[in-house]
């Protein structure tokens, strides 16, 4: 058999035969994730046509950005596909962890509590709680900050919950995707659960989940139960892949305001804010991404049953339902987790030709490998993959704009390891 992949790629025929029939069971599986994907499409088209975008919307504002109507309309677009009240959209979100912090620094105020009720949240939110002390975190500005772990077996403990909301507590974070913990992912189901025990006890505390990597996985947002704001990144999902970069925070008014003034300034909140020349992108990417991300859902599910196959550990492992478009594998040495790294560079369309390589990351307590060749620097809804050179030797894998090119990844890092004798066929 020969074909592009063994020709142009170096693919071998025992990777090719190998994959053959685990690409042949997951058509079932992938029709469905087609379904989502169809479902969120019109979900997003409906929500364009519904706000009346037009071809003026596409283009953007400079200096302050009075009345930018591209910037926002797409807000009320975004805010009508989350069904929110409200929507803040903008470049100068600068990433996902900026966005947190705007929506969490906006909410609180000395004196109140934070609490997250899935356990420790995501590495780089630590620094502006102050659970690792940092020039200022809200631990700075007088608001403590509470914690209840989940479960052993990864779902939420509705009693400690109870117990650790007190008089203080103003808001309560979820995080929805696993991020790099080793955890299950929470379905949007299991969160308006979680909500509805925080509002039983009191219904104004504000809850805000953390919705990276978890936009258009399912059919309804953590909006659609109950969360007050939900907050991600536009290199992630709803970026499409097209998006430079920016973050959205949508949830209601009160809450959005409050993060309006918090980004820009007391008394000018959302009216300023430039949207430059990113909006035709944020458009665009925002329609494309309900596809995108179930080809990234695609390529995660493809990695787990080629390598769960192989004997890895893989998680969420190769029949569970996706909450988020993250996979990881446990690769149990350091050659391997490189190999399988050096595959997923050699099949970008940008750097291919760079090999990764393990380094001394900042606040990270081993080395890290990294493998992207993004269009958008450290896209992560673009195929990439990462993982830190300590025991299970994981490596998180995530993204791909194109199922196709997802695909290609997974050969490719499957060639690497299969030459180098790192596995067997
Ligand atoms: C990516 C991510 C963030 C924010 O990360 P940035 O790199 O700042 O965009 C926060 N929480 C979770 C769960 C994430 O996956």
């Amino acid at each position: 058999m020969s074909n592009i992949f063994t020709e142009n790629f170096g693919i071998d025929e025992k990777v090719l035969n190998y994959a053959e029939p685990i690409l042949k069971e997951l058509r079932s599986r992938f029709a469905e994730l087609d379904e989502t994907a169809e479902y969120n499409q019109l979900k997003v088209i409906s929500a364009m046509q519904k706000e009346h975008v037009g071809e003026m919307h596409l283009s953007g504002t400079t200096g302050y950005g009075y009345n930018d109507e591209g910037r926002d309309t797409l807000e009320r677009v975004y805010a009508r596909i989350f069904h929110t009240e409200a929507a803040l959209v903008r470049p100068q979100l600068v990433c996902g962890t900026h966005a947190l912090n705007v929506a969490l620094s906006a909410n609180l105020r000395p004196g109140d509590e934070l609490l997250s009720i899935n356990g420790k949240p995501y590495d780089t939110m630590d620094e502006i709680i102050g659970i690792r002390p940092s020039k200022g975190s809200l631990a700075e500005y007088g608001v403590t900050y509470a914690q209840v772990d989940l479960l052993e077996d990864g779902t939420f403990d509705f009693e400690g919950i109870k117990k650790a909301i007190n008089d203080r507590t103003k808001v309560v974070a979820i995080q929805r995707s696993r991020g790099y913990a080793s955890r299950p992912t929470l379905s949007v189901e299991q969160i308006g659960e979680a909500i509805a025990c925080v509002k039983g006890v009191r219904k104004d505390i504000i809850v805000m989940v953390d919705n990276c990597y978890g936009e258009f996985v399912q059919k309804i947002e953590p909006s659609d139960v109950g969360a007050d704001m939900i907050v991600g990144s536009l290199i992630k999902n709803p970026g499409g892949g097209l998006a430079p970069c920016g973050g959205y925070i949508a949830g209601t008014k009160e809450c959005v305001e409050q993060a309006m003034f918090r980004l820009t300034s007391p008394g000018l909140g959302g009216e300023v804010g430039p949207s430059l020349n990113v909006n035709r992108a944020l458009y665009q990417g925002l329609f494309l991404s309900p596809v995108v991300t179930a080809n990234a859902i695609k390529g995660a599910i493809f990695a787990s049953n080629v390598y769960e196959k192989l004997g890895f550990r893989c998680l969420p492992d190769s029949k569970e339902p996706r909450f988020d478009i993250i996979q990881e594998v446990d690769l149990e040495t350091p050659e391997r987790l490189i190999a399988f790294c050096e595959g997923i560079q050699a099949a970008a369309p940008v750097d291919s030709f760079a090999t990764p390589e393990p380094w001394d990351m900042p606040g990270y307590d081993s080395q890290v490998i990294m493998a992207a060749g993004a269009f958008v620097q450290g896209a992560s809804i673009e195929l990439s993959a990462d993982g830190p050179m300590r025991e299970p030797y994981a490596a998180y894998f995530q993204g791909g704009l194109t199922w196709y090119h997802a695909k290609l990844g997974v050969l490719e890092s499957l060639q690497k390891l299969y030459e180098k004798n790192l596995i067997v066929l």
